[in-house]
């Protein structure tokens, strides 16, 4: 099927007016070239900053000036309570239950924490599968893990790599290597959308057959979260974690997600690290000996929440609960699929498409792998304003992201594409 696109100005600007979620766009600050808005297409690297963080940051600082200690009970959102402001958002954002997520800490940071608790390799069983080229934090997790508990990376760590000639890695072969790997292994951790390719990887199927030989599954959501829905808990994963600053547009370094499906999550007995914020709310105060985790994803917290560092989560999340997660993909599939039809139609400059062509194997990115002049068509872009992200060798990453992305913009994309001689 083809869509009935067209490559003129006139007709992406016609999209943008019957776009409902165009308004959002005029949320959001974008920086300035020559005076004017940038065509930004990084929002899978750093989202950008929701208007209304600004107004929100210097609320709360009031609230410090003004109430010191007492704003743990007094401040306009109580810090004691800080955390709890995300739940509702995040369980539509990632598809849970509102036990199972937390807003805490960063990413790497979460990933770490939660291997503590499901990588817990025993005799025969204690190998890692992984997909090869994933994201370097996490590949330094796994390893650093791994030697943690004194076995070989080469050994305990199982790569998927992608078929000679292809640069993407089909589920199947996942999905193959899980069952070989069988009584090894403890554990499949790979990112839910591949970072480099913009690939989504079939997360229900992975998880079932990762259960299916008694291993864990768990996800780095990075570039999926806040792009594409998720099914966190009727999929029935273990546990996953994600950084707000990408999709989320929580700003740099801004607080991380879990999620932990709520069979492991009330399950006391499961060994996690404590911290005062993870006990049980009830006797957290009494200073006593004995950590007691609370219910849910919660108790993996170790400290009280940074709440500075919370802000523009919080007005983040509230643009998301006022899309709608369902039109935001909605238009997601049709924006990227217009920016597809696009460049299907540069035919002088030697690259090709590495993400999937089919919508519900990729979120808003496209991956485009040059053979040669990469770098030069991306200083061209960058002259004219065009916001994208170069990763050596030799890919430009472009993720025309439905918050604040308009057709429009794929349009002066494809504009400077066809300026380059
Ligand atoms: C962005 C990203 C990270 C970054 O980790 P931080 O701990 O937030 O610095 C890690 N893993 C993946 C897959 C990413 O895309």
């Amino acid at each position: 099927m083809s869509a009935p696109f067209e490559a003129s100005l006139h007709y992406a600007q016609e999209q943008d007016q019957t776009d409902i979620l165009f308004p959002f766009r005029e949320r959001f600050l974008f920086p300035q070239h020559n005076g004017e808005d940038v065509v930004y297409f990084c929002g899978n690297s750093l989202g950008l900053q929701p208007k209304s963080v600004g107004y929100l940051m210097e609320k709360e600082l009031r609230d410090w000036s003004r109430y010191g200690v007492e704003g743990h009970f007094r401040a306009g959102n109580p810090w004691f309570s800080y955390h709890h402001l995300f739940e509702d958002r995040l369980t539509k954002v990632v598809g849970a239950q509102k036990e199972e997520v937390v807003a805490m800490n960063t990413l790497t940071v979460n990933l770490h924490l939660l291997m503590l608790s499901f990588y817990r390799p025993q005799g025969k069983r204690y190998k890692i599968l992984m997909e090869a080229g994933a994201f370097p934090s996490d590949q330094y997790a796994m390893e650093t893990q791994v030697r943690m508990h004194g076995y070989d990376p080469e050994d305990a760590i199982i790569e998927i790599t992608p078929k000679a000639g292809s640069h993407l890695i089909e589920d199947i072969d996942i999905i193959n290597a899980i069952k070989e790997a069988d009584g090894a292994l403890a554990l499949v951790l790979i990112g839910g959308v591949n970072y480099y390719t913009g690939q989504f990887f079939d997360l229900e199927n992975i998880t079932r057959t990762a259960h299916s030989v008694g291993a864990y599954a768990g996800y780095d959501l990075a570039h999926a979260v806040g792009n594409l829905p998720l099914s966190l808990h009727d999929w029935n994963v273990d546990f996953a974690c994600w950084c707000s600053y990408k999709y989320l547009n929580s700003g740099p370094g801004g607080v991380g997600g879990a999620f932990v499906h709520e069979r492991h999550g009330n399950d006391p007995k499961l060994f996690r690290l404590g911290g005062w914020w993870g006990n049980d709310e009830k006797s957290r105060f009494k200073m006593q000996k004995g950590f007691v985790p609370q219910k849910g994803a919660a108790s993996w917290q170790m400290s009280n929440a940074p709440v500075f560092n919370m802000v523009a989560h919080n007005a983040s999340l509230d643009l998301y609960e006022k899309a709608g997660m369902k039109e935001l993909r909605d238009k997601s599939v049709r924006l990227t699929a217009y920016m597809e039809f696009l460049l299907n139609k540069v035919s002088h400059l030697p690259f090709e498409i590495i993400t999937p062509a089919e919508p519900n194997k990729r979120g808003a990115q496209l991956s485009l792998l040059f053979t040669e002049r990469g770098k030069q068509v991306f200083e061209v872009l960058t002259e004219r304003g065009i916001i994208a992200d170069w990763r050596e060798p030799n890919v430009i990453r472009i993720a025309p992201v439905p918050m604040y992305n308009s057709y429009e913009d794929c349009f002066r994309f494809y504009e400077a594409l066809m300026s380059v001689e």
